[in-house]
């Protein structure tokens, strides 16, 4: 049987249209793009065609779209051609509510003995404008910032955040792969220099990525070796993957506008039911700047890997926190910036959808769920906890 699959935030399913284009590319077709034989050469002009579908989708030339083998690839190589491009410049500035991706690279920038600022987040997950500001100086090489964030959905102030670094000359970079394909993102008209996305997050098979750079910025490869991707990024091409991902790229920006609706209205009605339905049940984020997919609810005095377990009985995937902290018990380090209180973090739900989900699996999750979420209260000792405190 299928699962209910709301954990697209983590990974998504690949399209079928995907999997069909890249298939002979995994089978019959397997040259070298780089070979001089038609065999092989042939395939450098279906990437280029890749390339041009991933470039549509973000408003961007074609030669200004890299692939790379993921979306931390893509944010570690913008960081660091930044920081390689203006050597004399010894400053990063970042957010504390990154993906490891940019966060843990910002640590390891630290450790080498740059600057290093990690901007704070307000209670519902928005960025501090004034500390942003504040903190940018005639040092710093580059800043980079979320589209939005994975684990809440909040969506940036990037075009504002862009505007004030394009009159300082700072390059700006923003990792934004869970905005790709779900909401429009036209770099036309975007103030970045640098921006990532990731295949697997957008109906692509894991194992590819891309960064975009503006014609013009400085840029030094970050991988070296072959000439692949004009010099900026080494390595024989993942061919099937990289068709895949222009498969992928061309699809979402046919039917983003409808389904962000779709997918927006199921979002709510499932949000809305979980919050009339449970009890000591609140969203984490702020809900007017947030991606159409995502909601993260925390049900108050139970354990979210104990929902997550009930769920799975019941063939429901979701997550708590981002699939990377799921597994180390290790409350998230993004709802623990935003100040969300001990016993929400613990019990906190991200749900996130897709074109592939329909009514009748978000009623299904609406029928469960708060039965779930009774049934563990009665065992939980926060719950106990919660019925002794006196008034
Ligand atoms: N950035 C964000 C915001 C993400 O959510 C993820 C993955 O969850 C990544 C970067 C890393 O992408 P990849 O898994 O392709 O390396």
């Amino acid at each position: 049987m299928n699962p209910i699959y709301l954990d697209n935030n983590a990974t998504t399913a690949v399209a079928p249209e995907v999997r069909e284009e890249m298939l002979p590319y995994l089978g019959e077709l397997y040259g070298n793009p780089s070979s001089m034989h038609t065999f092989g050469g042939q395939l450098y002009r279906k990437i280029e065609e890749a390339r041009a579908k991933v470039a549509k989708l973000i408003g961007a030339e074609p030669e200004e779209v890299i692939f790379t083998s993921c979306g931390t690839e893509s944010d570690n190589t913008a960081i660091m051609s930044a920081i390689e491009s203006y050597p004399h410049k010894r400053h990063f500035v970042t957010t504390r509510v990154e993906h490891p991706a940019v966060l843990n690279f910002g640590k390891h920038l630290a450790r080498k003995g740059y600057r290093v600022t990690f901007l704070p987040v307000d209670t519902l997950g928005r960025l501090d404008m004034d500390a942003f500001i504040k903190a940018i100086d005639d040092d710093t090489a580059v800043v980079s910032v979320m589209y939005a964030n994975n684990e809440t959905g909040v969506i940036f102030p990037i075009r504002e955040m862009g505007e004030i670094l394009k009159e300082r000359n700072i390059l700006f970079h923003t990792d934004a792969v869970q905005a790709g394909g779900k909401i429009p993102i036209n770099v036309k008209e975007l103030p970045v220099d640098m921006l990532s996305l990731s295949g697997h997050k957008l109906h692509a098979p894991k194992g590819v990525g891309v960064l975009y750079v503006r014609k013009g910025t400085r840029f030094y490869p970050y991988i070296i070796g072959g000439h692949q991707e004009r010099g900026r990024r080494a390595g024989t091409e993942n061919v099937a993957s990289l068709i895949a991902m222009g498969k992928a790229c061309e699809l979402a920006g046919k039917n983003l506008l409808r389904e962000e609706e779709y997918v927006r209205k199921l979002r709510d009605k499932l949000e809305t039911a979980l919050l009339q339905c449970c009890q000591d049940a609140r969203v984490n984020g702020d809900t007017e700047h947030r991606l159409p997919n995502t909601t993260n609810i925390s049900f108050e005095y139970v354990e979210g890997e104990a929902i997550l377990l009930r769920l799975d009985e019941y063939n429901i995937c979701a997550s708590s926190g981002s699939a990377c902290t799921s597994g180390s018990l290790e409350p998230s380090h993004v709802l623990r910036t935003m100040g969300v209180p001990f016993t929400a973090i613990h019990g906190s739900i991200r749900f996130s959808l897709s074109r592939y989900n329909n009514e009748a699996e978000i009623d299904r999750v609406i029928e469960i769920l708060p039965l779930i979420i009774k049934e563990l209260r009665t065992i939980s000792p926060f719950a106990r906890q919660k019925i002794v405190r006196p008034k």
